[in-house]
């Protein structure tokens, strides 16, 4: 039986970089929620004990460095299954763009699979297994609100944000995390205030929220990409009251409101921008 999983988005509304351990990882806090915009992932059971995986975009690998295939590798791994899988990825979420796309494919297949193979593992137990293969693997198990800590693999379920619209533009240019985090110099960051957007979420003040939004690693990436900082510029002159850049970028997000304010956004970036869409939020009020 062939079996389908949504792998939605995510977008941070908060990033912030507290120290870097000695192990060479940084201390991250970070606000994330999920969006509709989403891959859809399909899974296919094969007798033989083997793992296939297929994209339909030429940026994505269709080998054992995807992570959905390592995802199934861990998954057969762990609970000692000798029955194979083909899974067929339609990317829709853009590549390399902060989104967490390659996370949220392999939290689909951990949940995927947990379904096809009737393992019966918790989400829990599914997210801990996610952890080894990317820091937002666990996160993506759930899609929900999460404050993520450590190194984005410790969560806490926080309040969803107030009803809005989000606007996302990206330029045509992948980001690598692991690039961005390597220019980091923490003495040049500034901090975004958690706990206030924290606060802003329970108290449902879009106001609030919109004010404190913040990504510690904007000035990083707008160094390297000046062109990233260009949309941020714009998007906030065109009246957009919450502006950051998602994960270590190049996408951008805007928090409106109202759908007609966020069409009227959505077309002054159009033409400037490669890619720009109006999405809603997943965990809503
Ligand atoms: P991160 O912040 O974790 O880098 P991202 O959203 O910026 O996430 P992704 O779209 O997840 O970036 O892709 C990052 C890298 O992972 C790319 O180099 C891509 O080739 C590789 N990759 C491996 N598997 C996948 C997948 N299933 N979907 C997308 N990218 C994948």
């Amino acid at each position: 039986m062939v079996l389908f999983e949504k792998a939605p988005a995510k977008i941070n509304l908060s990033l912030d970089v507290l120290g870097k351990r000695d192990d060479g990882f940084h201390e991250v806090e970070m606000i994330m929620t999920s969006i509709d915009l989403a891959d859809r992932v399909e899974l296919h059971p094969l007798d033989e004990d083997c793992i296939e995986v297929s994209a339909d975009n030429q940026y994505v690998p269709n080998d054992e460095r995807n992570l959905a295939y390592k995802a199934a590798f861990a998954f057969k791994n762990k609970y000692h299954i000798n029955r194979g899988v083909r899974i067929d990825i339609e990317k829709n979420i853009p590549v390399s763009a902060g989104l967490g796309g390659g996370s949220s494919d392999a939290a689909a297949v951990l949940r995927g699979l947990n379904r096809m193979w009737s393992v019966g593992a918790t989400l829990a137990e599914l997210a801990e297994l996610g952890g080894a293969i990317g820091s937002d693997v666990p996160f993506c198990i759930y899609s929900k609100t999460a404050l993520a800590t450590g190194h984005g693999e410790i969560l806490r379920d926080i309040a969803p944000p107030p009803q809005c619209y989000v606007v996302l533009a990206k330029p045509n240019i992948g980001v690598s995390t692991r690039i961005i985090f390597q220019h980091v110099h923490a003495e040049e960051l500034i901090h975004p205030n958690t706990q206030r957007i924290i606060r802003a979420m329970e108290e449902n003040d879009f106001t609030k929220l919109c004010e404190n939004v913040g990504n510690a690693l904007e000035s990083v990436t707008f160094s390297l990409f000046p062109t990233v900082q260009r949309i941020k510029e714009k998007m906030v002159r065109a009246g957009t009251t919450g502006v950051l850049m998602s994960g270590s970028g190049p996408t951008v997000v805007g928090l409106v409101e109202h759908y007609s304010k966020a069409k009227r956004i959505y077309n002054g970036l159009r033409g400037f921008c490669e890619e720009v869409y109006i999405v809603q939020l997943l965990d809503r009020r």
